[in-house]
């Protein structure tokens, strides 16, 4: 717009100035040519008498204007009759044909006039009454310099620029006060509108300048207050739920603690349970154990021992497994594969089931395939368990015909295989909707738990157990043909573990008589102990806590003591500490044994200073084989064939 004004003004400025120089150029040529023409009217005289004496005055007079340079007067022939000034340029001797005072030359400085001087002018006199025809006498030349036009040209165009030039700047002031006036407010309004991007609070804009502007700030200050508010709203509602947060994970962690102190108290129960269980089991697959060694026994009666001492071994892995289940659940359950046999394990299955299922007149079949592998890398016991518990159920839910127990390999990929094992039974089956169900933690269908017993915890675990084996178990019913529970899981195949012909069972020791102390508080486990050693010829002491044991240790200075773990009085790792306190019984070998059959016992055991440990129920032919390495016995062994029942 500044551009625009001051080019205007400057055209302005300029035309005005040419318009005004014309005017002057053209008032300064009708000067000249005045001058000339008065000059030509006083000069007659001097033409008509040659006498430029008569013209000095007149020539004199025309100096008396300022830009008048040279004055020169001629004859009719050119001849020049009287000049003042420099020499005219051009060709002053030529004779102007101008009838007329005129311009004649002009320069860039200069301007020549010339003007005819007339002789009837001269003549005439006022008794003339006829005016007689003119006649040219001679010509006046003016030389006139143009210093005046230039210099009044000059002040026109100074005084045009000067005033177009205050217009054009005193227009762009007021147009930059509007401008300004309006744009104040709209940049004060972006300013405050950056501040409210930045997050500055409560921003306000000032509600100020033209209208229409006014409305915009009062429209942002609106926004404003109203963004505000929710804002607000927005942190209250988020402290709230911050609170709201809090306190519901301050209820979960409660919750929590409740389960967590619940699941290990119900550990503490089952744990403490299955030890009660175990401590008369002991007693009962202690006796049977003693029982089969008599040479005395008749088929049927070593039959029956043998149900007893399996049916003895089964239970105990019941009990076993109830704790297992708590451990299963608490996610504690780890698997510790080793050397597995295959035959051999299927028949020890096979052995158990078999027994059941004649109870129950039901036939029992095992169909092992032949490709299957003679030995894998599988936690045997947790093999052994799913599959007892699948087999059990068949044989529970099945009241005639058959239970089957069919192992397959499906596949052979670099030395892993993958093993099915069905169990097919011809029982009272389950309803296709139940078929998921009956996999939940004590989920029986229908009403089986009334009419058959069982928890409805065995098939729970067994899942659990084949998933941790990278299977699973999938079930096949109809109700009331039968089912068919698959177990299918993968296992390392490995070389058969290199098994030392089994150790024939001894019948008695070399050299003098040994005594034994044995420690329980349990009498009956006491005896059973005393039993079974005395069978082999050692002489037993007993004693019912670890203080009447100190004693009678120093009474009779046994040669081993055999110390059952929790007693009253004093327990079984207090005693053989006190023991060993005394350097007279520093080397008294000491078998501590326990119902509960945790690594973290058997550690405490040690700790103790018990050269080993023995979990309950005791088996014979492992407690032999620890007594005879503390001991270093040498044992006797019956003549091959004499004694089967050994
Ligand atoms: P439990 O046998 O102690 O009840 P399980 O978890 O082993 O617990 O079994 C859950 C339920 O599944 C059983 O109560 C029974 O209803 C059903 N079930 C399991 N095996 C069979 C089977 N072979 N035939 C029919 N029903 C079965």
């Amino acid at each position: 717009m500044a551009a625009g004004v001051l080019t205007l003004a400057l055209c302005s400025s300029l035309v005005s100035s040419w318009q005004s120089s014309r005017q002057i150029r053209a008032t300064l040529l009708g000067q000249g040519e005045g001058l000339a023409a008065s000059l030509a009217a006083s000069s007659d005289f001097a033409l008509i008498y040659a006498a430029p004496e008569n013209a000095g005055e007149a020539i004199a007079s025309m100096f008396s204007f300022p830009d008048v340079i040279a004055v020169e007067l001629r004859d009719a022939q050119g001849r020049l009759i009287a000049s003042r000034g420099p020499p005219l340029p051009g060709t002053p001797e030529k004779i102007p044909t101008a009838s007329r005072p005129g311009l004649e030359l002009e320069t860039a400085h200069s301007w020549q006039f010339v003007a005819p001087v007339w002789a009837a002018r001269a003549a005439a006199s006022p008794f003339e009454a006829t005016e007689h025809s003119a006649q040219v006498l001679g010509y006046v030349r003016i030389l006139q310099s143009k210093d005046t036009l230039a210099r009044m040209q000059h002040s026109v165009f100074l005084v045009n620029m000067i005033v177009s030039l205050s217009f054009a700047l005193a227009f762009l002031a007021l147009v930059r006060m509007l401008a300004t006036r309006l744009t104040r407010p709209l940049a004060e309004l972006s300013a405050a509108m950056l501040r409210a991007e930045r997050g500055e609070p409560d921003v306000q804009a000032r509600v100020t300048g033209p209208r229409d502007i006014e409305a915009m700030a009062s429209a942002f200050n609106h926004m404003i207050t109203v963004l505000n508010e929710r804002e607000g709203e927005l942190a209250r509602h988020r402290d709230h739920l911050e609170d709201l947060v809090s306190a519901r994970t301050a209820e979960l962690r409660e919750a929590k603690e409740r389960a967590e102190d619940a699941n290990r108290a119900k550990t503490v129960f089952l744990s403490r349970m299955s030890h009660e269980l175990r401590t008369p089991l002991n007693a009962i697959l202690g006796y049977a154990q003693v029982m089969r060694m008599d040479k005395q026994l008749v088929a049927r009666q070593a039959a029956a021992l043998d149900i007893i001492r399996n049916s003895g071994d089964h239970l105990l892995t019941l009990i076993v497994d109830i704790l297992d289940l708590s451990k299963i659940e608490a996610g504690r359950a780890d698997l510790y594969p080793a050397a597995m046999g295959m035959p051999a394990f299927l028949r020890g299955v096979a052995d158990i089931i078999r027994i059941k299922a004649e109870e129950k007149k039901l036939s029992f079949a095992l169909d092992a395939a032949d490709d299957l592998p003679q030995a894998i890398m599988a936690d045997e016991k947790r093999v052994r368990q799913v599959l007892l518990n699948l087999l059990g159920n068949a044989v529970k839910f099945t009241d005639a015909g058959e239970v089957r127990l069919v192992a397959t390999m499906l596949s052979d990929e670099s030395g892993v295989v993958r093993l099915r094992f069905e169990v097919r039974d011809t029982g009272i089956g389950i309803a296709a909707d139940l078929t998921e169900q009956i996999f939940q933690p004590f989920e029986q269908a229908g009403d089986n738990g009334r009419r058959y017993g069982g928890t409805g915890l065995g098939l729970a675990i067994s899942r659990q157990l084949a998933r941790m084996m990278s299977g699973d178990i999938a079930v096949q019913s109809e109700l009331g043909q039968g089912s068919v529970f698959c177990f299918e899981a993968r296992f390392p195949k490995c070389q058969p573990a290199v098994s030392s012909a089994p150790m024939p069972s001894p019948i008695g020791y070399q050299g003098r008589r040994r005594q034994i102390l044995v420690v329980d508080d349990v009498e009956a486990n006491r005896r059973m102990l005393g039993d079974l050693l005395e069978a082999l010829g050692f002489e037993i002491a007993e004693a019912p806590d670890g203080e009447q044991a100190l004693q009678a240790v120093s009474r009779i200075k046994p040669d081993l003591v055999l110390m059952d773990m929790v007693m009253p009085v004093m327990d079984g790792t207090e005693a053989t500490h006190r023991l060993r306190e005394q350097n007279q019984w520093r080397n008294l070998p000491v078998i501590l044994i326990s119902a509960n059959a945790t690594a973290a016992d058997e550690q405490s055991c040690l700790s103790a200073g018990a050269n080993c440990f023995m979990s309950k129920p005791v088996n014979r032919d492992r407690l032999l084989e620890l007594i005879g390495n503390c001991l270093k016995l040498r044992w006797r062994f019956a003549e091959v064939g004499s004694d089967k029942a050994a």
